[in-house]
Order: C-alpha cells, then structure tokens, then sequence
C-alpha cells in the first residue's frame, strides 16, 4: 500500500470535475486489496478520523473532494475478477475503469449498457452515485445492473449485499448481520419519493426497499464499496444513431415527444416487430451547438437546436425501422437534407464524441478563463416538463448570462450550465439556480436526477427534503457509520450527524 503525506503533493486527489475550492487532507493511502482498506477504516475509526473515498474524481458535486481526515483512493483496486458469459455476470472491483469494463464485456459477446458519457470513471464511482446517462432512457441506470455488492463498513466490518436477499419490513425496518455477526437493525427514511424518471437526491427508499439498493447512491457516506457483481446484457447487433438538426424548436419537442411514446409502448407490447424503441434521445440547445462547434466545425449553423438517438437494430428489421425513423423525422420537419446518420460502428463513436465534447468544452472553458460553472441536474414529472424548459429558457435568456442547455431530454431530465464571466454575473447565476430548484421542487421534481449531492448541493437537499427528512437520513447514516467518518460533507450537513 501507497501512503502519501499532504506534503509530499496530493494535489489532483483534492479536487474533481465540480472543480469546488479549499479540499485538504493529512494523508493519502492507495491500498491493494479490501483487507488494506478495512485495516485503514479501523484506524480511522478508532481515532475518529474522517475519511474521504476517492474514485476517478469525475464527479460533478464535491463528492470525492476531502475537507480534512485522509483519503483512500481505489484506484488500485482494479481487477475484473471474472465475466461470466452463460450467466452474463462481471464481478469487478470498484476502481475498474467504465471503458475497461465495458471493452472486455464486448470482447465476450456481452453488454454493460451504463453510459454516464464520461467513461474514465470507476464502477465503485458509478455504483456510489447511481451514475446513469444518455442510455438509461432506454436501460436503467447503474442501480438496475447490480446484483451484489461487498461493502466496508466505517469500522472495516464487512456487509455482503445479493439482491433480493434482504428487504426493509412493512415499516422501513432493515436487518443485516455482518461478516463479524454484528446485527444491525436500520430504518428507511419515510419521504415520498418524486414522480421523475431519475432521481439521486438522498439515500434510495422506494418500497418494497431491497437493502442493496440503499448503499447504492449513497455517494460514500454509508461504507466503502470494494466488490461489485454486475448483470450484463447480450449485445446487441447492430445500432442505427442519428444526430438530427431542427430549425423549430416546437418541431424538436413534437419529435421527443414522439419517439418517446413509440419507445414506452414498444416496451409494453413487443410481439409487434419493427417498432421505434431509442436507447438514447438527447437534446442539444443553440448555444450548446455553438460550442460543440468549435470541436466540430461541420456542425450547421442557424439550427434552433438537435436531438442525438440511437436504436438497436438487426439485419432482419434494419430497413424497417430506418424507414420508421425517417418518417417520423419528415413528420416533425428534421432538417434531414443537414442531418448525420449512421449504422456504422466508428461514426458512432464519433456521434458519442460530439456528445461528450459539449460537458468536456464546457469543463475546458471554465478553467481556461477561470471561470465559475453553475450546472444544474435537475429532473420534472413528464407533465411538466415543456413548461419547465421555457421557464428555464425564458430566465437563462433574459439573464444575459452565457449558458447552454442539453442532456437526457427522453427522461425529461436537462442539465443548464450557467457560465458568470465576473463576480457580478456569479451572483445573478447562483440565484438563478435557486429560482430554478425552487420551481423544480414545486412542480414535483427532484434537484438531482444522476450526478447526486455531494458537498456543493447539500444546501439544496435542505430546500428538497426539509429538517424531518434530513435528520432521518442521518440517523440512518449513524446506524452504519456511529462516528460519522465517512463521505463527511456529503448529503447531509454536518449539523444533522
Ligand atoms: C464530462 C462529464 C460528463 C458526465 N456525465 C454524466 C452523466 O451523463 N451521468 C452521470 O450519472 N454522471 C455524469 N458525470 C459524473 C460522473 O462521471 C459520475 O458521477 C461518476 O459515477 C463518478 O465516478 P468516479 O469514479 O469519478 O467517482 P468520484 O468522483 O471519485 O466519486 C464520486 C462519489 O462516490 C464516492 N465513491 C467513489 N468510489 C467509491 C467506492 N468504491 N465506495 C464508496 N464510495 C465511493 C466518492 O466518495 C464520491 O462521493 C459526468 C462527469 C463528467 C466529468
């Protein structure tokens, strides 16, 4: 095991992609197994010390970001122990890299659908915040692909999780025993979950709650993940993706609409062959095309904005269903004549690169001009969700601020990054972002659909979930966590543990 001293440089380890300010740690540790980490969190235990775990720090919100204690990375912790392909299971530990797991997969036939289209991320990252992304449209996300978990409790006990093994009672009442036969009996937090197609914000509690799924998501504060057991799919044959270009935003949102009522009802009736059913329907704004522009210059200008889909296909329905596609793109006036279209493996690569060049160009600019970024994440009932976009549209336009708009438009889920150039703007933005949580909040949404709380949105989890909520996820936290060590920061403010 590697142990570094603050002294010594552990600059990259204190900060992640949310690019939040004042992280600071005493000591680094990479251990290489998960009875080095447990031996770490017994001492860390005893001496009360808090531990930050850090994955490949892509993450949005803080969350792998230490004020104060150590932090153990598992980056070393990267093995994939086995895929077994007549059962369509991988077992890896949690510093597998996404792309590694998801190139061996395809090397043995198999598919591991999760796509948060940043894909240097772990799969223990992954399964802390319930990473989903463009493909959860169609797949689920992170959670709907886990079968088993082994977790490091904060005092380096052991909890081993196989989905269905355990569910909390009639009245939120969960009993696990530990590697060590410790019993320890937990209750569910008792809010009402919102009415979204993806939400991360505070720790899972749908009933009937099976008890893996309260780890997963759970953003480090419940235990240190270091097994994971994950479901994959046969993959697919073939896919035909497009990245279609609207002059009329009205004819855009007609299209989503669309192709998202043909996808749900071919996911309800799949006896009929040939039905349009996206794995992926994302949205693009003007301003964000702008800026995918200057990655790609061939993107056409004078566009109101674009959706990204893809469909899996086979050699016997491929005709039909491009034929299917067209049509409904000619119905909602496409710009077909400018649009990009593929069934070929290497130009969707490149359709997925433009996609992920939008956050990544965002990122770049930021730190280049020392910029603030204020990106939101939140997700509405699909009802409102029209109402929602021009609301946030109408406010972001207004405020002269540069921003772009673009994301998981299929799961009526959109990311705004706000981009202040001063002081003066950062302040307008940042009350902005309130106005827009405020009016999330009241339509019935969530403030975090995927990339979770952490330390920069904890403030906002207070505004979603109030005083009652908070201290019942903190006292779930304490029954796994007594001293409060873990992911300290994260979720839940410091006043509630
Ligand atoms: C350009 C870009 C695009 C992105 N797009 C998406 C997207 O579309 N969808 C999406 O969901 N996310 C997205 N993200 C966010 C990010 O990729 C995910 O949150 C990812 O799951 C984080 O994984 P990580 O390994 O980097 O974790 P980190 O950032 O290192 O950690 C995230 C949290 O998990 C905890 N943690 C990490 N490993 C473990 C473990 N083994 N046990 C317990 N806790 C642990 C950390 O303490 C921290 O709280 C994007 C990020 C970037 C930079």
């Amino acid at each position: 095991m590697q142990t570094i001293a603050a002294k010594d440089g552990i600059d990259s380890y204190l900060i992640d992609a949310g690019n939040m300010k004042g992280g600071h740690a005493e000591q680094l540790f990479i251990p290489e197994s998960d009875v080095e980490v447990a031996a770490i969190l017994g001492d860390a235990n005893s001496s009360g010390t808090p531990v930050t775990v850090s994955g490949a720090r892509t993450g949005t919100v803080g969350g792998a970001v230490p004020f104060g204690g150590i932090i153990v990375s598992l980056e070393r912790l990267n093995r994939i122990r086995s895929i077994d392909r007549d059962a369509m299971r991988a077992v890896v530990e949690p510093g597998v890299i996404l792309a590694d797991l998801q190139r061996a997969a395809e090397a043995d036939g198999l598919f591991y659908p999760p796509d948060p289209t940043e894909w240097s991320c772990q799969i223990g990252g992954n399964v802390a915040t319930n990473a989903s992304g463009a493909r959860s449209f169609k797949y689920g996300s992170t959670r709907d692909f886990v079968e088993r978990i082994e977790i490091l409790l904060a005092d380096g006990d052991k909890l081993s999780l196989r989905r269905g093994d355990a569910f909390a009672d009639a009245d939120g009442k969960i009993e696990l025993v530990t590697a060590s036969g410790t019993k320890i009996t937990a209750r569910v937090p008792t809010y009402r979950r919102p009415n979204v197609r993806k939400n991360v914000s505070g720790y899972y509690n749908a009933a009937p709650l099976d008890a893996i799924d309260l780890f997963i998501g759970s953003e480090g504060t419940l235990g240190v993940i270091t097994e994971v057991e994950l479901r994959l799919l046969p993959k697919p044959e073939s896919f035909f993706s497009g990245i279609v270009f609207f002059r009329d935003e009205a004819d855009l949102l007609g299209f989503v609409d669309d192709a998202r009522s043909l996808a749900f009802a071919a996911r309800r009736d799949r006896s009929r062959p040939s039905q349009i059913d996206a794995t992926l329907i994302e949205y693009f704004d003007s301003n964000a095309l702008r800026f995918i522009a200057e990655k790609f210059p061939e993107t056409p200008d004078g566009m109101a904005g674009a959706i990204f889909f893809e469909q899996e296909t086979t050699a016997a329905d491929e005709d039909a269903l491009l034929a299917a596609w067209n049509d409904l793109l000619e119905r909602h006036r496409a710009d077909i004549d400018r649009s990009w279209f593929t069934t070929t493996e290497a130009d969707r690569e490149r359709m997925r690169a433009f996609r992920h060049s939008l956050p990544v160009s965002v990122n770049e600019r930021v730190v280049r001009n020392k910029q603030k970024k204020i990106g939101t994440d939140m997700a509405v009932p699909d009802e409102t969700f029209r109402g929602f976009l021009k609301y946030q549209r109408e406010l972001l336009e207004a405020s002269r601020i540069d921003h772009v708009i673009f994301g998981h438009i299929g799961d009526c889920h959109l990311h705004a990054n706000l981009l202040p150039r001063d002081e003066d703007e950062a302040v307008r933005a940042r009350h902005l972002y309130g106005r827009l949580i405020a009016q999330s909040i009241m339509l019935g949404g969530c403030i975090s659909a995927e990339h979770g709380i952490g330390k920069l949105k904890s403030r906002y989890l207070y505004v979603m979930m109030g005083e009652r909520y908070l201290n019942e996820m903190a006292e779930l936290k304490r029954t796994f966590d007594p001293k409060a060590i873990l992911g300290r920061g994260n979720m839940i403010d410091e006043r509630y543990l």
